[in-house]
């Protein structure tokens, strides 16, 4: 890559604990990467210093009260802000070659479409957009010709061991799992756990709701479902397994026998590095590992007893049409309300189950379909969220 000039990167939910680290990476080869848009939600301060330490050419928040302050933060730097939904999809649809989806939740699903119907380059960290509309997304990235990387550490462990010439010779692939926070939890305990202890995770440091999704398993269900959509693979050649110390990220069996795993510390820069230098390999700044003093690696099946939030993922995916987008919904609601100390643990994945039973919508036809019904989604599992307290 060198003597050739940096290619434009966006970065989606630039504030976030993916977003930073991406920044991180950015910052480690200035010659590689131009800043063009940086967006976050409330931030503006934080969001404001990074478009001026990077030179972006566009801050965009995502919450129009905060337009004001955006822009007087922003104000003699020469750098356009902005606000609002449209603005966010703005600053996706801009010039750059590369685009990080790294907002949270299905509020990604938008702009990372955007960029896709653009055939840029997309590093998907959002996992909730293929999640809610994995079909939809996937067809589109075909049909526009982009290139959809995955950051998410297990994906991106797949992707770099995946023999995609040979997709006839996959025999199965495995997803690892640290097993979260609460790994060797009875129920009894599992009830009485607070935000706090959920969003403590063992390995690694990551954003509030994926942290409280990685306690309940929720994270590896969502993460089935990615898989199926990325590497077009069946739920039933995907396997989960637990391995606590977070060293092997994944892993492809292939019909030999052979094993092929992707290992690395637990640091999300390198899966960003990979996606920013692919087809290349670009350096990261991130730990070695010393094996030896690892040590022993351990593995273990998930207890879909403890953690029902494996099950659900499953059956929803199973099951298709609007399934994974309410799961989805569902849990977001569920664990902001878990987050505000408005409902147990537990009652996550109950109230997610409670909304899968009841769930009717037909298959979401069109982007705008899925948008419409995640908003009646979110609004059912709202109504359903003071049952759930009441009940226990
Ligand atoms: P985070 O909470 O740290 O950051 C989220 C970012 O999105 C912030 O910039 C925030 O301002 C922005 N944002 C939040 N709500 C928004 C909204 N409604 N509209 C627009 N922007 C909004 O989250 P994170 O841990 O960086 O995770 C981001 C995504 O990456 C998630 O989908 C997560 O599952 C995925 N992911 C994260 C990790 C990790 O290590 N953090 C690993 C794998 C995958
Ligand atoms: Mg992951």
């Amino acid at each position: 890559m060198t003597g050739s000039r940096p290619r434009r990167i966006s970065i989606l939910g630039a504030t976030g604990s993916i977003g930073l680290s991406t920044l991180d990476i950015v910052a480690h080869h200035p010659e590689l990467y131009s800043v063009e848009a940086l967006t976050a939600n409330g931030n503006v301060a934080q969001l404001a210093e990074l478009a001026r330490r990077f030179g972006a050419k566009l801050a965009v928040t995502a919450d129009e009260a905060r337009y004001a302050d955006l822009k007087e933060a922003l104000s003699g730097s020469g750098i356009e802000a902005a606000a609002g939904q449209q603005a966010l999809c703005e600053a996706a649809a801009g010039t750059a070659e590369v685009v990080m989806s790294a907002i949270v939740g299905a509020a990604g699903l938008a702009p990372t479409m955007t960029a896709v119907k653009r055939g840029v380059v997309v590093a998907l960290a959002n996992k909730e957009s293929l999640v809610c509309a994995g079909d939809l997304v996937t067809r589109e990235v075909k049909r526009c010709g982009a290139t959809l990387l995955p950051v998410d550490s297990e994906h991106n462990a797949i992707f770099q061991v995946l023999d995609r010439e040979q997709a006839s010779a996959v025999e199965k692939i495995i997803l690892t799992a640290s097993g979260g926070p609460f790994r060797t939890l009875d129920k009894t305990a599992m009830a009485r756990v607070t935000p706090k202890q959920a969003v403590a995770h063992p390995n690694w440091d990551m954003g509030a709701k994926i942290s409280v999704d990685s306690a309940t398993m929720m994270n590896k269900g969502l993460e089935l479902i990615e898989a199926h959509h990325l590497f077009a693979i069946p739920e039933g050649q995907i396997d989960i397994l637990v391995h606590p110390q977070s060293v092997i990220h994944s892993l492809v069996v292939y019909c030999d026998g052979s094993y092929l795993a992707q290992l690395g510390a637990p640091d999300m820069r390198t899966p960003i590095a990979y996606a920013l230098g692919w087809p290349q390999r670009i350096s990261a700044p991130v730990e070695r590992l010393d094996l030896a003093a690892v040590g022993r690696l351990d593995f273990e099946s998930p207890d879909e007893e403890r953690f029902p939030a494996l099950r659900l993922a499953r059956s929803a995916l199973r099951e298709g049409g609007s399934a994974p987008a309410i799961l989805n919904a569902a849990n977001e609601i569920a664990v902001k309300a878990f987050l505000e100390g408005r409902i147990g643990y537990l009652e996550i994945a109950e109230l997610v189950e409670r909304c899968l039973e009841a769930n009717e919508e037909p298959a979401p036809a069109s982007i705008q379909d899925v948008i419409a019904l995640d908003q009646r989604a979110r609004e059912h599992a709202r109504r359903a969220l003071p049952k759930v307290t009441a009940a226990t």
